[in-house]
């Protein structure tokens, strides 16, 4: 996008095209204005034109410019904490409820690609959280054990079924988690454009919103070309926030994430690595994901930024890591390369705020956030409606707390995991 392509790198060159869309001009009326085209944005537009409300998009860019259209496509169940941690932190009701909501969120994304009849390679075999060494299988062995008690359709895998499941010997197990799959994100986020604007949401791009006024009970935003006066305001920016509600973007950290596509495999390979189309990644602090996209090619990721000593040191590790994992590929060539920025939380959990009244927002995904967004999406459209309180949200509202050392912490991410990569591509 915006000719840059390592921003959106394969989803942009596979994904079926965007609606048509243009920018914002003159004065619009209507009861919500969604700010912000990915997958809360959107999930929140859909929700709510489907009922009735008159609903304007405004996006600064174009439909999933943000981490929507550039993410690994892994549609899992929960968050990246611990299941038992969510009732701890969050205390029983709202960790008990977010539980349930975002362990039914890849159904609710499933149902809204089978329902709008959405074009992005779904692959519903599950996922595969994979193990790193003694270590990487005990944190698998404790997160099976406590989704388990919830009931969820989760299997621990020993060493040689992960080794079938994966196509490597290079890991301790696996949790194989069936609720979880596989997307093309890009064409998902403008699948659910397509349907906003079917159900009579009108979606406006290449509009940046500069300013809010309120007067009375109603709210403009306003950008260079014309203005949207409403009701509500959800606030659907994330990390891709910039003004006018620079305080979401004050208390995430920024963590850059990278993917590198091969060329398409040959059939051999494909039937020898992730024969069942499982999206995995593993339990390094550093991670890793690997995925096949719809056409053969292997889709590889980790932290990092794709600009300035980064880009190297990131290929070169992939290259090395993807031959280290896979032997069976005895040369790699990339067919595309891109990356993105997730939003971190000081406690690893999404945030729900009331940024003033009838201004609401969910931010900070922590990565996880296909599911999680058009799960948010949705329930901003249900308490915009009416028909879910503050108190039934999936989150309490919080108020805005700025993380401390931002821009030292998001040096030292990018630093320390060049450094890795430098040091394993070598080993
Ligand atoms: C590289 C990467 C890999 C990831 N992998 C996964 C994964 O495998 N599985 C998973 O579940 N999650 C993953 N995530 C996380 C997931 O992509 C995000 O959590 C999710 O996309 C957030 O969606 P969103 O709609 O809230 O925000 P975004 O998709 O970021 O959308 C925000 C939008 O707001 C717009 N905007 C910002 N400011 C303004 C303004 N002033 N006016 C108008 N518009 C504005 C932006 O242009 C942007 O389009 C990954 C993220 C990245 C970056």
């Amino acid at each position: 996008m915006q000719n840059d392509p390592r921003s959106h790198g394969l989803w942009e060159k596979t994904a079926p095209p965007a609606p048509a869309t243009g920018p914002l001009k003159g004065s619009v009326e209507a009861d919500v204005v969604v700010v912000g085209a990915g997958f809360t944005g959107l999930s929140a537009a859909l929700h709510l034109a489907s009922e009735g409300a008159r609903v304007a998009v405004v996006e600064a860019v174009e439909i999933g410019f943000g981490g929507s259209g550039r993410n690994v496509g892994l549609v899992n169940a929960g968050m990246w904490v611990m299941p038992d941690d969510l009732p701890k932190e969050l205390g029983e009701e709202y960790g008990n409820r977010l539980l349930d909501l975002l362990g039914n969120g890849p159904s609710l994304v499933f149902s809204l690609i089978d329902r709008h009849g959405i074009a992005c390679e779904v692959e519903r075999a599950g996922t595969l959280h994979v193990a790193h060494g003694p270590k990487g299988l005990q944190e698998l062995e404790e997160r099976a054990a406590q989704w388990r008690k919830r009931g969820a359709p989760v299997h621990l895998l020993d060493a040689a079924e992960t080794a079938r499941k994966v196509g490597s010997t290079a890991y301790a197990g696996a949790l194989l988690d069936l609720r979880a799959g596989t997307i093309q994100p890009l064409g998902y986020v403008r699948g659910l454009g397509r349907a906003a604007i079917e159900a009579g949401a009108q979606v406006f791009t290449g509009s940046p919103v500069k300013g809010v006024t309120r007067s009375g009970s109603r709210w403009t935003v306003s950008t260079e070309g014309g203005s949207v006066t409403a009701d509500w305001i959800v606030v659907a920016t994330n990390a891709y926030t910039g003004t006018p509600w620079a305080e979401i973007r004050s208390e995430i950290v920024l963590l850059p994430y990278f993917n590198f596509a091969t060329k398409p495999l040959s059939h051999n390979l494909r039937a020898s690595i992730l024969p069942e189309r499982q999206g995995a990644w593993d339990t390094k602090n550093v991670l890793s994901s690997f995925r096949f996209d719809q056409a053969g090619r292997l889709v590889f990721g980790s932290v990092g930024a794709l600009r300035g000593t980064g880009l190297p040191i990131h290929r070169a590790w992939a290259k090395r890591s993807i031959r280290k994992i896979f032997p069976q590929i005895d040369a790699v060539a990339f067919d595309a390369e891109w990356y993105g920025q997730i939003g971190m939380t000081d406690n690893s959990l999404p945030k729900f705020h009331v940024l003033a009244p009838n201004v609401v927002s969910f931010s900070g995904y922590n990565g996880r956030g296909i599911a999680p967004g058009t799960v948010f999406g949705r329930e901003l459209a249900l308490h915009v409606l009416g028909r879910k309180t503050l108190a039934d949200l999936p989150l309490p509202a919080s108020e805005v707390t700025p993380v401390k050392f931002q821009a030292a912490r998001q040096a030292s991410i990018e630093a320390g995991a060049q450094l890795m990569h430098l040091v394993e591509a070598r080993l």
